[in-house]
Order: structure tokens, then sequence, then C-alpha cells
């Protein structure tokens, strides 16, 4: 992160030194930056930081799994006119390894938004399997910034002459982050002690459970390509009525199949659990609405929770844009 600042700085000050020389560029329509993002919370990195300057569209929408996704031949075309490409990477596009390599090797500028946090020993958890690090890094908003971080650096040193634009960018929506970050720290620490535990359908959410105090568990995995097992689902149903956790959660990007085999299985057990709602955990809500941001994708899924375990939260989350909660 340091290195990521001081190039900031350099980029800064090269920038500063080329405007002042007199030797700017008149902008014009035509120099929009072209960019193909893989997930919805990177091209919102992308637009916060951005703005007008460049034209921003991500392959993987609303609703959809990036473990599982394969790209369209509309995509491959996507990712070679773009001037930049950025993905996740610690292998959370499972499936587009192969074709992000491929263009990346063809020249194009083709940036993993965790290049930073994956050399952070602190970051690159691993999970069940040693191998497959843990991808989901954008629940931990600190963490998250770093990605912020290298949009900006990338964007800088691509169009220098608005290095100053980006890199104040960037700042403008990191404070924003610090903001949600400090709300989610207060919606976790709500809940009463012994509730503060998340269940949901695969294990997206240790970062946030590390950063905001939850203990967490998924049916499925680090991805959902691996299937649960019945002793899964069983051993789920044990923990949910031996420490009587009130509710559990959907995610908008994988089935509610072993949710729902949950709930019936305490109920089985005489343990009551309901299902506290929908959470983003790999995708962000409609394009266009609040919940279609990172911010807006984060504050639901932190009021939703702590709602639903007993904490308290307001109404309409942290900037009263959320829809009253309705039951799913
Ligand atoms: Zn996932």
């Amino acid at each position: 992160m340091k290195l990521n600042k001081a190039l900031q700085l350099v980029l800064s000050l090269t920038a500063f030194l080329a405007s002042s020389c007199g030797n700017e560029k008149a902008e014009g329509p035509n120099s929009t930056i072209t960019i193909t993002a893989t997930t919805g919370m990177i091209a919102d990195i992308v637009r916060n930081v951005a703005g007008e300057k460049a034209q921003v569209e991500n392959l993987i929408g609303e609703g959809v799994d990036p473990h599982l996704y394969k790209p369209t031949s509309l995509d491959v075309k996507a990712l070679q006119a773009a001037d930049i490409v950025f993905y996740n990477g610690m292998k959370l596009e499972g499936k587009m390894s192969d074709v992000l390599d491929r263009i990346g090797k063809s020249g194009k500028k083709v940036i993993a938004v965790t290049d930073e946090l994956a050399k952070d020993p602190d970051y690159a958890l691993s999970g069940d399997d040693e191998h497959h690090p843990d991808p989901h890094v954008w629940m931990d908003v600190n963490g998250w910034k770093s990605a912020v971080n290298v949009v900006a650096a990338v964007l800088a040193d691509y169009d220098p002459d608005n290095a100053a634009f980006y890199n104040n960018n960037a700042d403008l929506y990191a404070a924003d982050l610090a903001e949600l970050n400090g709300y989610a720290l207060d919606s976790i620490e709500s809940i009463p002690e012994n509730q503060r535990v998340l269940v949901t359908a695969h294990d997206a959410f240790h970062y946030m459970a590390r950063a905001y105090g939850l203990e967490v568990r998924g049916i499925q995995g680090l991805s959902t390509e691996s299937e649960a097992g019945v002793k899964d689902i069983e051993d789920l149903v044990d923990f949910l009525a031996e420490r009587k956790i009130p509710a559990v959660f959907v995610e908008s990007s994988v089935s509610d199949k072993n949710i729902k085999a949950l709930v019936e299985g305490a109920s089985a057990r005489g343990h009551s659990v309901t299902i506290g709602g929908t959470l983003f955990s790999d995708a962000m809500g409609r394009e266009g609405s609040y919940t279609g941001t990172y911010i807006g994708m984060i504050d639901h899924n932190v009021t939703t929770i702590a709602r639903a375990l007993g904490g308290k939260v307001p109404t309409g989350g942290m900037k009263g844009k959320l829809a009253p909660y309705e039951h799913r």
C-alpha cells in the first residue's frame, strides 16, 4: 500500500508538472476511457473514481454467481474492446481466468483489484482448501479501500493528465467508505453478544465476520462449485438448535434450497428459525437502485443482519435509503 501511495504521488506530481508546462491535452468526447469490470462492486469503484471520464460495463450482473460464471462471446468482445479490464482476482472468477489471462497477455491492462490485498498476510485468508484464497474481500469495507487505491493508481497511470482528479475522487469515496465502516461496526455491536452469528448459504462472509465481530457459518464452502452434503446441513441444524440462533440468511446469487432445508431441519427439532432476509454476497442489487451500489449493498446487508438477530438499526439503514423490510 505504501508503494501504491508513492506511485500516486509521483503520478500526481507528473500531472502537475505537465499541466504547469502548458502541455495540457484538449479533452474531447473521444477521450472517454472504456473499462470492463467483472463484478458490479468493481464497476462501482470505477464509477466513483473515474466519473464521466470513463464508460464502465460490468459483466456479472444482479443475482449472478461469479464463481460459476462463464463468459459469453459478447463478454469476450467487451473485454477485448476495453482500454482497461478490472477483475477481482483471488480466484473469484473461477471460470473466467483463462480468458482474462489470454487478454492480459495480448498487452492490454488487465488488473486484479486485490493485487495489493492478496500480498497482505492479513487478507489472503484461506478457508477449507489451502489452495483457494478467500476472495470475498469486499465484505470488509476497510479492506476494500485498497481496491479503490488500485483503481485510482491504474487510472492515474493510464491518463496522467487527470491523475489529480482520480486521486481526489478516490479520497472522497474512501471517506464515504469510512462512514459505512463505522455504521457496520455500530450495527453489529448492537446485536446481543450471544446472537452475533451469521448463517448463510456459502462462505462469503469471513472477512465481514472478522471486521465487525460476527461468528460465521456457511453451508457451502468458499466457492459455490462444491455441493453441500447432508452431513453439513445436519451439523448446522444441531448448531442452530444448540445456540438458539433466531435467523438464517439467503443470498441473492445462490440458490436458497440449502437454507430452506436448514429451516425445516431446525423446525423438526423443535427450534424455530426464520429467514432473516436476502443478503447480497457476490453480486449487488438492481442496477440504478441504492442496493445496486457498493455502499447500498453493504448497508442493506448490515442492516438486515442486525435487525434479524436482535440488533438496533434505523429502519432505512445508514442513509434512510433502504426499502422497508419485506420478509422473503
Ligand atoms: Zn462467493
